[in-house]
């Protein structure tokens, strides 16, 4: 009989992007993603193009948002997304949708993931409260003054 340890079947899962910034919505996928894996490591992509630099600010902020959560872990990566997966152990790559055209880039990218690494996407659909939400909104908000912490966790 083999001898198999609980580290080996934990169900780890990689849940990457770039989080510029981490807003509730991604906070709502992580949460929800908890009730379905052992442990989650939010893996935020290095832009060649913007540095390194984003991407540790980035790291530091989203640490501070689970610190009393010890199955959630924050790293910067870059790569493939599926590299970085399989040196961590995680068969899952989590990820959310928000609409028909979040859809199609999902399914894309689920299935280039899949074919190049057998690793399985869990996609959950985003709470409707949460659908229009995004990164790219909270910025330009942000960049006209407004209070965007409703939209932060
Ligand atoms: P990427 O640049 O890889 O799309 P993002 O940081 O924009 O990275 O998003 C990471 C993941 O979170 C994606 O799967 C995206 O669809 C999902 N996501 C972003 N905003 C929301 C939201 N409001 N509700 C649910 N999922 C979301």
């Amino acid at each position: 009989m083999t001898h198999t340890s609980i580290a080996e079947n934990e169900r780890i899962a990689v849940f990457p992007g770039s989080f510029n910034p981490f807003t509730a919505g991604h906070a709502d996928i992580v949460e929800r993603g908890l009730a379905l894996f052992d442990r989650i490591i939010i893996a935020v992509g290095v832009n060649a193009a913007k540095g390194e630099s984003d991407a540790d600010n980035a790291v530091e902020a989203i640490r501070c948002v689970y610190s009393g959560e010890p199955r959630v872990s924050v790293e910067a990566y870059s790569g493939l997304t599926v590299h970085f997966a399989r040196e961590r152990g995680a068969r899952f790559l989590l990820r959310g949708v928000r609409s028909v055209k979040d859809f199609e880039y999902e399914r894309d990218m689920a299935q280039i993931n899949s074919q190049l690494s057998g690793i399985e996407s869990v996609v959950l659909f985003s709470r409707p409260e949460l659908a229009a939400l995004s990164s790219s909104v909270v910025r330009e908000l942000a960049a006209y003054g407004e209070d965007v912490t409703p939209f932060l966790p």
